[in-house]
């Protein structure tokens, strides 16, 4: 089968390997689609933040993609409730059900996690094997091009909105709102919090894609005072929860300084940068700084079930072949994408 493999740091290549074979509570999955991620860039580039990626276990050659849609073709001995020609998406976030973190349900902090797309083959491929079927998810009224993005950009999304807290009283501000796991803080934020959201980007067509989404407001990033813009839209009281997608030196200098008395700071993005931020004002604000991490099977069927029912659908820009999966991150890198790109096998 083809298979799009990270063989050396830098870019990927096509490659002819072997379908993958499947026993016991595995799967293989035929792709239909397959999201491409900004964690597939930091990937390529070999660091995630300041970390290399072998410091990090990751193992050369890898077919990355981990926002995955596609058919059941075949299914292992000990599977249930999965046949051949089901339409899935995977969570591709494996816990392995035995850890501490496992057991409390939280497998998005497993210690020995299976990640499909990071240290398992992944779905820019014909073929995945998903390794145990508990991970799926049935779709009946998604496409399996919107489906795809749901896996991670959404799932993460859902987590991140989960841990901001929000109610109808209280202001989201999303930084990075018009790209793929963005747009989708706005929409799943919209759909179950009543909560008035803010997005914040740099690039005119993002925030567009972030107005789509049904941000409130939208603050462009790269003008003007915007802590001013974020206190003058709150009433001068500061926003509940800020989630930031980037955690660069700029926005991690710029936005916890509009955080409201008790608001949190979500720390998504890969970026890296250090936080500095006076601790006086954690103290005299009871504010919160904390990470989210991928998602857990909850976050994974809540968003789905969201998706189901029509309440949030990932804004797909553009679907590319998987040939293309190179060209696809080089847009993606170079901020030349809003909402997700997706590639079809
Ligand atoms: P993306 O490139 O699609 O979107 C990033 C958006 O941020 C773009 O629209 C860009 O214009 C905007 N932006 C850039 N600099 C900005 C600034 N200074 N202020 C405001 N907006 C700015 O990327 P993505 O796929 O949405 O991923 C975002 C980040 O989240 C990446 O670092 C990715 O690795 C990370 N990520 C983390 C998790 C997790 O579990 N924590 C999961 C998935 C992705």
């Amino acid at each position: 089968m083809r298979a799009m493999r990270l063989v050396d740091i830098g870019k990927l290549q096509l490659m002819d390997v072997e379908v993958p074979k499947v026993e016991g509570f595995e799967v293989l999955v035929r792709v239909q689609s397959a999201g491409v991620c900004h964690s597939d860039v930091h990937i390529r580039r070999g660091y995630v933040g300041k970390v290399s990626i072998k410091n990090l276990g990751f193992k050369l050659p890898l077919t990355l993609g981990h926002e995955i849609a596609g058919v059941i073709e075949e299914v292992g001995d000990g599977v249930e409730g999965f046949v051949k020609g089901d339409v899935v998406v995977i969570n591709p976030w494996i816990g392995c059900g035995a850890c501490y973190y496992c057991k409390i349900g939280e497998e998005n902090l497993c210690d020995n996690q299976k990640q499909i797309g990071i240290n398992l083959d992944g779905g820019f491929a014909e073929y995945v094997k998903v390794p145990h079927y508990k991970y799926l998810f049935k779709i009946k009224n998604l496409s399996p091009v919107d489906a795809a993005p749901l896996a991670c950009a959404g799932t993460t999304s859902y987590r991140a909105v989960r841990k901001a807290d929000l109610d109808p009283s209280k202001f989201l501000t999303v930084i990075g709102a018009g790209g793929g796991v963005g747009h989708m803080v706005v929409q799943i934020a919209k759909a179950i919090s009543g909560a008035t959201i803010i997005g914040v980007d740099v690039r005119e067509e993002a925030l567009k894609i972030a107005e789509k989404a049904g941000a409130d407001h939208l603050v462009d990033g790269s003008k003007g005072n915007v802590t001013e813009e974020i206190l003058n839209l709150t009433g001068g009281k500061g926003s509940d929860a800020i989630i930031d997608l980037i955690n660069s030196e700029k926005t991690l200098s710029i936005y916890p300084f509009g955080l409201a008395k008790r608001g949190k700071y979500i720390m998504v993005g890969l970026t890296g940068a250090d936080l500095k931020y006076p601790s006086a004002m954690i103290v005299f604000k009871e504010t919160q700084f904390m990470g989210s991490w991928l998602g857990n099977q909850a976050d994974f069927i809540g968003v789905m079930s969201l998706a189901e029912r029509g309440m949030v659908k990932p804004i797909v820009t553009k679907t590319r072949k998987l040939e293309e999966a190179n060209e696809a991150l080089d847009d993606l890198e170079y901020a030349r994408v809003t909402g997700r790109q997706v590639l079809i096998p």
